[in-house]
């Protein structure tokens, strides 16, 4: 069986006080939503340690928005995934189409990143997805196989089986554009059937998340299609309220 997922990717919001009230809404919340959806949240690094204080106890994870392509040492400005670790996160999101454009990380970089994230026991939840212009041009299949290959065709398959997949088509991104249901479902079948090239019957036990202005209204017939196991939320996870009620759809 598969795990279902409800991740909140944070992004660069909340200040300290209102992460920390944030992560205590969506904790509060917990008992409405159903026991096998699991909930992670991911916020801003300078939230992480408090935020892990305020879910102890609770069966909301912590996860991170992104981690260093190096072990420790001369890297100004960087986090480790050992100090990740440190402070609880368990899952930590790599390749978000963000750090792609805007940060330039590439496949070697995130081959570095998702080494150390596993050796250090965390779970990467990799993000894949094509923008408008690919996907217009007919070429979303070869952008997102491309995208798999070049990363995940590198681990392992003790490695893959600690790993989540979030299918995040750009254009959908923070737009208020969703991929429609059957549009979603055909890419996260294709998505599986690309992992089962190389992982076998693993293939059938890795989440693939959806991710892309998903919402309460539209959770509901997302979540319900045969290859979608969750969501990555990115603008409704910044409400404990809506986050919640993302959950409560599956
Ligand atoms: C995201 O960036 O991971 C995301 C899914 O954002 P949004 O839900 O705001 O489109």
């Amino acid at each position: 069986m598969r795990k279902k997922i409800v991740a909140g990717n944070w992004k660069m919001n909340t200040l300290l006080g209102e992460g920390v009230e944030l992560s205590k809404g969506v904790a509060a919340g917990l008992a409405a939503v159903p026991s096998d959806v699991k909930l992670v949240i991911a916020p801003p690094f300078t939230h992480l340690y408090a935020v892990a204080d305020a879910i102890k106890g609770t069966s909301v994870s912590l996860g991170a928005q992104n981690c260093a392509d190096q072990k420790s040492g001369a890297y100004t400005g960087e986090v480790s995934a050992a100090m990740l670790r440190s402070v609880n996160c368990e899952f930590v999101i790599l390749g978000h189409s963000e750090r792609r454009e805007y940060y330039g990380e590439n496949n070697d970089t995130l081959n570095r990143k998702m080494q150390l994230a596993l050796e250090n026991g965390l779970s990467p939840i990799f993000c894949v997805g094509e923008k408008l212009e690919e996907r217009e041009a007919g070429r979303h299949f070869d952008v997102v196989g491309e995208q798999l290959r070049s990363v995940l065709f590198n681990l392992t398959a003790e490695q893959m089986a600690s790993v989540v997949v979030a299918y995040e088509p750009v254009w959908a991104i923070g737009t208020g554009k969703t991929a429609t249901a059957s549009q979603a479902q055909e890419i996260h079948a294709f998505i599986r059937k690309t992992l089962r090239e190389k992982f076998g019957a693993l293939a059938d036990e890795i989440s693939i998340l959806y991710g892309g202005s998903c919402k309460p209204s539209n959770a509901g017939e997302l979540f319900s299609q045969p290859d979608i196991d969750g969501g990555l939320i990115g603008g409704a996870s910044l409400k404990a309220g809506d986050f919640l009620e993302i959950a409560k759809s599956y």
